[in-house]
């Protein structure tokens, strides 16, 4: 029978509506469909043996004639039992199936059949239970037996031979295909043709043709995933902004100003962005480096230079102590030379109501609330940056206000960018239209990664932490020395140092990331939670653990101001211990803090974990991250365990990745698009080699129609989903 790709899998030979509909359940719908619906393994049932020399436990085929076949009922489970003899030149052999009648019908006394499965043995000598079936047919190919059997993800009621069958009637299609990737390319990497791999990946007659059926369709996956990212990359040196010189004079008499020479990879990442900003394509670029490399001064040397052309810069962060704490030290060392420096946070926002009323209200009262000195000034604020009368702004989501109006906005920087939903980036990036971009992250992204859903952006890598620090030591605490961990912290505390006790989340699995783009229900019972927790922790510590130390807390429920307060003890000082939820994972500066201590430790992510740890070891002393769990499950400890031992972030996200997956990892917006059917992330250099393809087709992609058209398919089906 001539099969059309086109053809709905209703209309091939034996398959009813009640079927079609299963197929339609797996995405299956067209021919086409099926012969692109791949096996994720297959069983060897290569190995035909004489019945004569069947062993226990061995996975085999036989082929022989049926004897004898019946059906009986078990009369302990009343399930149905078919039982059968199978004979061949050297003997005979039992075979059972359960609650499979028809099986007495349709394998006849007499009739020839192969049979695959495993040998087990009974009371009564070996058996075979349950083996694939399939009657020998002059001239024709096994599909169920006696090969490398394709097998497929399936639902409920579709059987893996029906799903065979039916591949194996469109894989005729397979012969038809027009193979896309150009010639050049399908040389270079040594890649079968496309043919032979939608052929071979169901049906293949070896190992190795398995091998390179699968390697060719993975690379068409990576290349059309990369081909993308480079088509995006062009898109995005098309689009335009303010170029914004590189002063090198001044700039080197800035970065000589600071309190410290810059490591090397400082300076590479700040040379990298201010020649990027320098161009009047837009830049796009990922600042990457570990907890503590020192990304904030790189950005400050960008602002600097923004600063040097007459451009406004928005800073958006996630937390407000973090914005606070931006604020501050991009003061520190901008200050001295005019630039003006704003902060922009949520309690300063109100509707838009308010907005305009207070617009009207030359002194800025508000009628519904008492004096609130932040509302007053977010008005100020935002006259401020209209009017440009501030040059840099650091400021939270209340930046997305549609209020905020820059008059030159030139540089926009996002910090921790990973914490931001895909949306909010959206929004920001559409604010500074005409503006360079450079986002910040201290989760460190495997490479693999990095060329997956980064493969449109230009990273700097700051790869060294500055010099002079200590590794931290980690320890995973067991539950009888936690008395001596306490007398530790004690004895820190005495010589001067300060200490974080960071309390687990109570709701299971939630990272704060996800928590961000929750709803402000959700988000407001979570922080209720959130408060119970710091305050029973903090209640133990401070009454009994350590009544003769000053601890403080800090947690979602309270008002800016009183976290500013806590946060600004902490820093000179005034307070101890600092117990609190994971809102200090981000950012946070302390280089006197030497302790990070955490609860629960189990609830957290390695790369979270990673980051909480990253909180301490900022100075010479010498740091220690103290872990507590109350989980004892081999996994959580060897998790753990690992953590003690890894001090470096990329292990950690890979492992992390491996554990939990990149969407518990990176979000799901972002590994979205990494709808994956056959490649890997593990797949490096795979991906690679997609990537130097993609590349050099992308230059004269207009002579490659094929290519074009499949992107522009993908483009579709990606949109569909
Ligand atoms: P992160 O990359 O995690 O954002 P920060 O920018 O907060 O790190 O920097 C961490 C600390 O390291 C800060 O106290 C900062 O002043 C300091 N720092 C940054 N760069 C250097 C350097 N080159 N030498 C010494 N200290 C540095
Ligand atoms: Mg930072």
């Amino acid at each position: 029978m001539k099969i059309h790709k086109d053809m709905y899998v209703s209309d091939l030979p034996g398959i009813g509506k009640k079927t079609a509909a299963l197929f339609n359940r797996l995405g299956i719908f067209t021919a086409y469909d099926a012969l692109n619906y791949f096996p994720f393994r297959y069983e060897d049932y290569r190995s035909q043996v004489n019945i004569d020399d069947l062993q226990e436990g061995e996975i085999v085929t036989i082929c022989g004639i049926v004897e004898l076949i019946a059906n009986r009922r078990s009369f302990k489970t009343k399930k149905i039992i078919t039982e059968c003899l199978v004979k061949d030149e050297t003997g005979t052999v039992r075979v059972m199936w359960f609650n499979q009648p028809f099986l007495s019908k349709n394998l006849q006394p007499g009739s020839k059949v192969f049979l695959s499965g495993k040998v087990t043995r009974d009371m009564l000598g070996l058996v075979l239970v349950s083996p694939a079936y399939e009657k020998f047919i002059q001239n024709h190919d096994q599909l169920h037996t006696s090969r490398l059997i394709p097998v497929y993800a399936s639902v409920a009621d579709l059987t893996q031979k029906t799903i065979r069958t039916v591949v194996n009637y469109v894989i005729q299609l397979a012969d038809e295909a027009i193979d896309w990737v150009p010639e050049k390319i399908i040389h270079e990497h040594n890649l079968v043709s496309l043919n032979f791999a939608l052929k071979k990946i169901h049906f293949p007659e070896s190992e190795i043709e398995m091998q390179k059926s699968i390697r060719r369709l993975k690379f068409d996956e990576l290349l059309l995933i990369q081909l993308k990212a480079e088509k995006g990359r062009n898109d995005r040196l098309l689009a335009q902004a303010i170029p914004l010189e590189f002063f090198q004079e001044k700039i080197k008499k800035f970065v000589a100003s600071l309190p410290f020479a810059l490591t090397k990879t400082q300076k590479v990442s700040t040379w990298e962005i201010l020649q990027d900003i320098s161009h009047t394509s837009a830049m796009n670029r990922l600042l990457s480096g570990d907890v503590g490399s020192g990304k904030t001064v790189v950005a400050a040397v960008a602002v600097y230079s923004a600063f040097l052309n007459n451009a406004q810069v928005a800073i958006m962060v996630p937390t407000e102590i973090l914005a606070r704490q931006h604020f501050e030290s991009l003061r520190s060392v901008l200050a001295q030379y005019g630039v003006r420096v704003g902060l922009f946070t949520r309690n300063q926002r109100c509707s838009t109501e308010n907005v305009k009323k207070n617009l009207h209200n030359e002194d800025g009262e508000d009628t519904h609330t008492p004096v609130d000195n932040d509302k007053i000034s977010k008005v100020k604020m935002l006259q401020k940056i209209q009017n440009h009368e501030v040059d840099v702004v650091v400021g939270t989501q209340a930046f997305l206000s549609e209020h905020v109006e820059f008059k030159n906005l030139g540089l926009v920087i996002v910090d921790e960018q990973h914490r931001f939903g895909v949306e909010q980036r959206k929004i920001i990036k559409a604010k500074g239209k005409e503006a360079h971009f450079l986002s910040m992250t201290a989760t460190p992204i495997p490479r693999s990664l990095a060329l997956m859903i980064y493969g449109d952006l230009d990273v700097s890598v700051i790869s060294e932490l500055p010099p002079g620090r200590k590794p931290v030591i980690t320890r995973l605490v067991e539950p009888h020395k936690r008395d001596k961990a306490y007398q530790f912290i004690r004895d820190l505390v005495s010589q001067g140092r300060q200490v974080f006790v960071v309390c687990p989340l109570i709701e299971q699995a939630t990272d704060a990331s996800t928590a961000m783009t929750k709803n402000t229900v959700t988000q407001s019972l979570f922080s209720t939670i959130e408060k119970k927790t710091v305050m029973d922790e903090f209640k133990k510590l401070s009454q009994k653990i350590f009544p003769s130390l000053r601890v403080g807390y800090l947690h979602g429920k309270m008002r800016s101001e009183e976290k500013e307060e806590i946060m600004h003890k902490f820093s000179v000082h005034e307070i101890d211990i600092l117990v609190s939820t994971s809102v200090i994972e981000v950012g946070v500066n302390i280089p006197n803090a030497a302790v990070m201590m955490i609860e629960g430790a189990e609830r957290f992510g390695l790369a979270q974990l990673h980051q909480f740890r990253g909180r301490v070891g900022r100075s010479g002393f010498q740091s220690y991250c103290l872990l507590f769990t109350e989980v004892f499950s081999a996994p959580v400890q060897e998790r753990l365990h690992f953590f003690e031992h890894c001090l470096d972030g990329f292990k950690l996200a890979e492992k992390d990745l491996e554990i939990r997956g990149p969407g518990e990892v990176y979000g799901t917006e972002q590994s979205g698009m990494m709808q994956l059917r056959l490649a890997k992330l593990s797949d490096f250099d795979l991906i690679k080699k997609a990537r130097t393809a993609a590349r050099a087709l992308i230059t004269d992609i207009l002579d490659y129609p094929l290519v074009l058209e499949k992107i522009k398919k993908w483009d579709e089906a990606i949109h569909l989903e």
